[in-house]
């Protein structure tokens, strides 16, 4: 991976499709102020300045007029020369000039491509190129904000920490494994194990944050299941507000799969009705109970609905609810067991016996809604108001992930075995992971694949 100087000159319209007050094209690379040159006829374009213009074809056409921007090369976006056309936001006007753009010496970007020569001339890490696309895609205000921090920096820091103190270590560990007669001062097998602790803990701590950060920036997916009747869809109807859901009387009525996205204290969470889950000869609902099955499997937390008004024992056995395989599919995710229809109810409320976490709720009448709510956040370990996190993405968690079980390994040899050669193997191996997430020897199948999911233009 080398610096992307010498390249092609790209060029994209860089606001969205369709028109607007606005629209603007941005060109990166050598020929951006020659283009400019020729497309403004301003002769001396001054960097760093709003210039007002008209763009014109080649014979002198007027296409529209508007302003121009230079930024000079390395004090860019891209750190390449680059060359920001905004103009009235017309399809017709951005494409005429994307064209002539094209007819002079540019072409177009592909997606993702100003981000990704940013990378290349290390105008941002990896993890800061990804945090503009997360932000871009960000569908509550804390996961752009987490998004903005780790476009700060925020995550790259602590990654770097990390990064730092393992090489502190493996430096120590690796001189006491080539000179192990001299009297040098090296720290004592204790200490190397205080060490190691410390990062580890720090490594977990780190992957919790990216955990959460990734189920903010990419949602959370709840399957609420329960018998036909249990009030399902009043529930759905509550949380989004909307008459999305159909509610009814007739039991297994909402045969199909709804679903609803609610932003929940800064979570999108996607709520996925399912059809009642029970046994039935009928055909259409088997297959209703089949699409619920799979729901469950994609699913992050489940939520069981009870009708409690329909039972008169206190502590009811999910195995008692649902056939046993129905029971087990449910209780391999976090589990939240929610009685509802608590307003028909004089005295004990009853609950699912095997539930940790237990809510009551009268769905229809919007009652403890909120609870239900900050159960759901809690059962996934969520704090989403902490100031502290930040945008992340599986990649980073895999990488997180190895690095702590590469640290863990070397705690092993080392307390077990006392085998400094294995432990600095180990830590070799946990440089190497957390080298990755931002980005110092990704390759460049990885480097395809990240920016190809950006939009055109960024
Ligand atoms: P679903 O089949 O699980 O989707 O259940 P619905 O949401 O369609 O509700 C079934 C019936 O129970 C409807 O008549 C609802 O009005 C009623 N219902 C739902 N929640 C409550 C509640 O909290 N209290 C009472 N009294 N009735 C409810
Ligand atoms: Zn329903």
């Amino acid at each position: 991976v080398g610096p992307a100087s010498d390249t092609d000159t790209i060029c994209a319209i860089a606001t969205p499709p369709g028109r607007g007050g606005v629209g603007g094209i941005r060109i990166s690379g050598p020929r951006a102020l020659a283009i400019a040159k020729q497309l403004s006829s301003i002769t001396n374009i001054a960097p760093r300045t709003a210039h007002f213009s008209s763009f014109k074809t080649p014979d002198g056409e007027l296409v529209d007029t508007g302003l121009l921007l230079f930024f000079a090369t390395p004090r860019s976006f891209t750190g390449e020369d680059v060359v920001e056309l905004q103009t009235h936001g017309s399809p017709i006007v951005l494409n005429r000039l994307l064209a002539e753009i094209c007819g002079l010496g540019g072409r177009l970007a592909e997606p993702g491509e100003f981000s990704k020569r940013a990378f290349l001339n290390n105008k941002l890490d990896l993890v800061q190129a990804e945090a503009i696309s997360d932000l871009i895609n960000a569908n509550t205000e804390t996961a752009a904000k987490n998004a903005q921090n780790s476009l700060q920096g925020a995550f790259s820091s602590h990654v770097n920490g990390l990064l730092a103190k393992i090489i502190g270590l493996r430096v120590l560990v690796e001189a006491a494994i080539d000179f192990p007669e001299e009297e040098v001062d090296f720290i004592s097998e204790l200490d190397v194990q205080t060490q190691l602790n410390t990062i580890i803990t720090e490594t977990e701590l780190t992957l919790n944050q990216a955990n959460q950060g990734q189920i903010i920036q990419e949602g959370l997916t709840v399957a609420l299941v329960g018998a036909p009747n249990a009030g399902k869809s009043s529930l759905l109807n509550q949380l989004c507000g909307l008459d999305k859901a159909i509610v009814t009387d007739i039991p297994g009525t909402t045969r199909d799969t709804l679903e609803t996205v609610v932003n929940i204290k800064g979570v999108p969470v996607t709520f996925i009705d399912t059809a009642g889950l029970r046994l039935t000869d009928d055909v259409i609902e088997q297959a209703g109970i089949q699409r619920a099955v799979n729901t469950l499997e994609r699913a992050q937390l489940v939520l069981f609905l009870m009708d409690a008004s329909a039972t008169s024992e206190q502590s009811v056995s999910l195995f008692t609810l649902l056939p046993s395989n129905l029971a087990e599919a449910c209780l391999a995710h976090p589990f939240i067991g929610v009685s509802n229809k608590i307003d028909l109810l004089d005295g004990p409320i009853p609950q699912i016996q095997e539930a940790t976490t237990n809510v009551s709720i009268a769905a229809k009448m919007g009652l403890n809604i909120e609870g239900l709510k900050q159960a759901i956040i809690d059962a996934v370990g969520l704090h989403p108001e902490s100031e502290h996190l930040f945008s992340a993405r599986q990649r980073h968690i895999s990488a997180l992930q190895s690095t702590l079980s590469a640290l863990k390994n070397g705690f092993v040899q080392l307390q077990e075995h006392a085998a400094s050669e294995l432990l600095a193997e180990d830590l070799r191996l946990a440089q190497q992971a957390i080298n990755s997430i931002t980005g110092e020897f990704t390759n460049d199948d990885l480097l395809g694949e990240i920016f190809s999911s950006f939009c055109i233009g960024k």
